[in-house]
């Protein structure tokens, strides 16, 4: 094998979707302790929390204690060489979500014990299944008071429809959460120490057999277990490898990342079971991981992620090859040479100039203001673009204005800027443009990270007015001139920073409306997806 071959097949790259508070940051910050990437787990974000997880960074993230943004981290763990992408549980930012699973050959879906299946682990959900990409279930929070197992695996099939595999079972729940049942090794792992998670868990190991593990139990959780997994043997489903790559069956293990309990039985699990970077599919056909010619994708944009750096960074999922530093690639989308520079990965505020990454990695390369989401970045040699990321039709709509007309220059400096990003997207009403400027978001919390985000680091203060509109559609002829379309009175002809044109709706009634008394007229819900 190849040195490219080897360090390519080392490679796992998968995201961790969640309900908020579920505790995907916590399991996070876990790995990382197992990975080695830091040394003491600090306490997780939350009012009390005096420390915030490695992976929130931006200040309203900070306030509000939820993660607006995804990060991405790599870490080293045995072998493996990990990048995690880390996504906003909030349902306000699932667009964010959506694009990051894009990057991601695996998901992971951290579910709270006592609460199942949440609404945004649902929604989530969806978006994986979209990808066809295989999810693992780590049911968290088995320190606490948690449903039954059993009820849990049944639960979570219901409500995703999924198959479930559980790889482990838990021994006990809450205060007596004692440790975790390995059934493929017929494995107990009892667990103590781990100095309230600070520290990687203690484990003492043994077989099911073994009757020292009934003191180490007790009699009552040594004699359940037995019962369990006998009865999980009976009347759970066949384990099948091939579902579980195509997303439709669910390993799930059970665990505690607050305590540590259970976290690095799964991520060793995980890292087997899941896979090196998968071809991704291109203009012209799949893309094979393992060609040595350099290929990506754009997925993600973000500015001024750290105030003393105050730039722009576009990251970017490698999809083929090997990047160098300073290498040159062509900008498919504009047909243009590119030199890809200060190319740098990332611990959460950390970031490190990088020489090399592999197929499989996630890079940010600096940005003056050429990349767009979903642009494909590859080797002179070749010529393709990989499949477009769609833009999400919005429901929130609001109107924009700056409150000091003198600073006109950096209030659509910033807007475009932002929305470039993806963070919202930015509609100019077609007879009367920039004058007035209308943002949609997926949630309406977006319209409060466009405010402060314009007052630190634009200096721009801005009056937000919500529009009552729900809906807008991409006109799919974009040769029809909105203006001679026959609409309803309250309905907008806007365009966006595209230059597509679109119509916002006040509601579903609109758009029938629409589509009635204009013959030929098709809408779409989806921008970009061409
Ligand atoms: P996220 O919103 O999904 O990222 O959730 P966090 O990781 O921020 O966790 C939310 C809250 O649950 C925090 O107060 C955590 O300390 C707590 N938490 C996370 N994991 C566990 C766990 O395994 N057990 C318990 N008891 N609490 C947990």
């Amino acid at each position: 094998m190849s040195d490219l071959q080897k360090e390519i097949k080392r490679r796992r790259t998968f995201a961790i979707i969640s309900h908020p508070d579920a505790g995907k940051t916590t399991l996070t910050e876990k790995l990382l302790l197992y990975g080695g990437a830091i040394l003491q787990a600090g306490s997780v974000k939350g009012k009390k929390a005096n420390k915030h997880a490695v992976s929130d960074w931006m200040e309203i993230e900070k306030q509000r204690g939820i993660s607006v943004t995804s990060s991405v981290l790599q870490f080293e763990y045995n072998d493996f060489c990990i990048n995690i992408l880390d996504t906003p549980g909030h349902q306000d930012f699932s667009e964010d979500t959506y694009r990051t699973l894009m990057a991601a050959d695996s998901a992971v879906m951290v579910i709270d014990a006592s609460k199942g299946v949440e609404a945004q682990t649902k929604k989530l959900f969806k978006v994986c299944l979209l990808r066809h990409i295989p999810i693992f279930t780590f049911i968290n929070k088995m320190d606490r008071a948690a449903m039954d197992p059993f009820k849990l695996l049944e639960h979570i099939e219901s409500e995703l429809g999924m198959e479930t595999y559980a790889m482990n079972w838990p021994i006990g729940s809450g205060k007596e959460f004692k440790g975790v049942y390995e059934r493929d090794h017929k494995r107990i792992i009892a667990f103590h120490g781990g100095d309230h998670g600070m520290k990687a868990a203690e484990v003492t190991e043994g077989s099911l057999e073994d009757e020292t593990f009934r003191s180490v139990l007790g009699d009552h959780f040594f004699e359940k277990l037995k019962e369990d997994s006998e009865l999980l043997d009976i009347a759970s489903t066949q384990f099948d490898k091939d579902k579980i790559n195509h997303g439709q069956m669910t390993p799930v293990f059970f665990g505690s990342a607050l305590t540590n309990f259970g976290v690095e039985p799964f991520l060793s699990h995980f890292l087997d079971m899941t896979t090196s970077p998968l071809p991704r599919e291109s203009s012209i056909g799949e893309i094979d991981p393992f060609d040595e010619r350099f290929s990506a994708f754009v997925f993600k944009i973000q500015a001024n992620m750290n105030k003393a750096h105050r730039d722009r960074i576009a990251f970017m999922r490698i999809c083929s090859g090997r990047f160098e530093k300073g290498m040159e690639v062509t900008l498919m989308q504009q047909n243009k040479k590119v030199k890809l520079s200060q190319p740098q990965q990332f611990m959460a505020q950390d970031r490190e100039i990088i020489d090399e990454a592999y197929a499989g990695d996630v890079i940010g390369v600096f940005d003056p203001g050429i990349f767009s989401i979903g642009d494909t970045l590859c080797d002179p040699s070749m010529k393709f673009e990989f499949k477009k990321i769609p833009t999400f039709a919005p429901e929130h709509f609001a109107r924009v204005t700056q409150r000091d007309t003198m600073k006109r220059k950096q209030f659509i400096k910033g807007i475009t800027q932002i929305a470039q990003e993806g963070a919202i997207q930015v509609f100019q009403e077609i007879n009367i443009g920039m004058e007035e400027i209308i943002v949609g978001g997926v949630g309406v919390l977006q319209f409060d990270v466009l405010e402060q985000r314009l007052k630190s680091e634009y200096n721009v203060d801005i009056k937000l007015e919500i529009l009552p509109y729900q809906c807008v559609r991409w006109i799919d002829d974009q040769s029809i001139d909105p203006n001679t379309l026959n609409l309803t009175s309250e309905s907008k002809r806007v365009r966006d920073l595209k230059g597509r044109n679109l119509i916002i709706f006040m509601n579903n009634w609109g758009i029938k409306w629409a589509t009635e008394q204009n013959k030929g007229l098709t809408l779409s819900e989806v921008g970009n997806a061409e």
